[in-house]
């Protein structure tokens, strides 16, 4: 099949790669079918998601009533386990013929993996962990023969109708960059889980979602590795992403670091079916695992509460909670840039508020 990745007039609709494990959708892929959405909406394109799998068919419809014109659906027995070579062997097959103008994919384990082999193999640019999307509808002047100087004198330009914008944290997350992929195309971006929301499912549009088989072409020689068992970790990991309320510690809690996560718990629990979480320097201690950070590096969160306690607020720290519907902090210093962004700000010793806070919540209740 013919492909070349500069020839960008040849490209259009906007994808979604959407990951299953176990014939079970990621929650990320109704964020990304939500966010593409809208892109689709506004460049007047279609948005289109492909599954691989094995007997993964009857997912299809679920991403219809999240707003996806079509679903391609790539089944085959080698799919059923997710190998870098089968991934990514497939996905590019069905790129190379059908040519998406941009493709999203979740910033999984898996997608991590997936999306810059996929990029290099159709030679084109790969933005990772984006955490804002939009269409650059304004005319955007494109270079197309510079000479070696960049003298501008010698330099050819063509209009360009629109680029995807991708916005993603640079310099340890000190400014945003926006980053635009001109001349190759797919535009490609991964995506971090919980940064985009999810719409409401719609069981019209599920009903009005087309599907279509694509021929799967892999053999043997296609495969490198192959998935003889997949174990799962027994370990219980916490879920912040899906949480409603979040009760956060920091390095604030270092005079007594057991005391300070069982504080914690204790005004999740009070709150409600809360979960802690925390600050990159409470894991790089050693004090929670790492599945409880927040942050750029961590879990981006939007629960319906967010506590930190001891937590200074930095840049990278609020990437990933400012979003949350109501924010409390609680720290001794009232300088602190957490405050900046909190609804209710506390400025004491968390070893002496949070007991106090517990006892008012638990009193409001009874
Ligand atoms: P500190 O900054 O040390 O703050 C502790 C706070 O506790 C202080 O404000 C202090 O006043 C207060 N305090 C102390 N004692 C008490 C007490 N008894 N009662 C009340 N308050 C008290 N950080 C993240 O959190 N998540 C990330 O994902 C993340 N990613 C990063 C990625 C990069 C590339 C880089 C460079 C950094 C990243 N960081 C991240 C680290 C971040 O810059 C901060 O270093 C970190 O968030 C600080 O954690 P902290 O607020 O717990 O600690």
């Amino acid at each position: 099949m013919e492909f070349n990745s500069s020839r960008i007039e040849e490209f259009k609709d906007i994808w979604v790669f959407c990951e299953q494990r176990h014939g079970q959708m990621m929650n990320t892929n109704f964020e990304l079918i939500s966010e593409g959405r809208k892109l689709a909406d506004e460049r007047g394109s279609k948005l289109i998601g492909v599954i691989l799998g094995h007997n993964i068919a009857h997912l299809a419809k679920e991403l219809g009533g999240y707003g996806a014109d079509k679903v391609i659906i790539c089944d085959d027995e080698n799919l059923k386990e997710y190998t870098t070579d089968a991934y990514t062997k497939v996905f590019c097959d069905v790129v190379m013929d059908k040519k998406p103008e941009v493709v999203l994919i979740g910033a999984s384990n898996i997608g991590r993996d997936l999306a810059p082999r996929c990029a290099a193999r159709l030679h084109t640019g790969l933005t990772a962990d984006c955490t804002h999307l939009d269409i650059d509808m304004n005319n955007y002047v494109d270079f197309i023969e510079t000479s070696s100087t960049l003298d501008l004198s010698k330099t050819k330009f063509k209009m360009e109708d629109t680029n995807l914008k991708m916005t993603r944290p640079a310099f340890g997350g000190h400014l945003m960059a926006t980053i635009i992929c001109p001349r190759f195309r797919p535009c490609m971006s991964t995506v971090r889980p919980g940064v985009m929301t999810k719409g409401e499912f719609s069981e019209e549009k599920a009903k009005a979602c087309e599907v279509e088989i694509y021929p799967v072409s892999i053999d043997e020689n296609d495969l490198q590795t192959k998935v003889l068992e997949v174990v799962k970790e027994a370990k219980h990991m916490v879920d912040l992403i899906g949480a409603e309320i979040i009760v956060s510690v920091g390095r604030g809690i270092s005079k007594d670091i057991e005391k300070g996560v069982q504080l914690a718990k204790e005004l999740a629990d009070a709150f409600g079916g809360g979960v802690v979480g925390g600050s990159r320097a409470v894991v790089d201690s050693g004090w929670l695992s790492a599945d409880h950070q927040v942050g750029q590096t961590g879990k981006t969160v939007h629960p319906k509460v967010y506590v930190a306690l001891g937590i200074s607020g930095a840049i990278q720290h609020k990437a990933g909670m400012q979003d949350s519907e109501l924010i409390i902090a609680v720290n001794k210093d009232e300088k602190a840039p957490i405050f900046d962004c909190a609804d209710f700000g506390i400025s004491g010793d968390l070893f002496k508020i949070v007991p106090m806070m517990i006892d008012s919540i638990k009193e409001v209740k009874n």
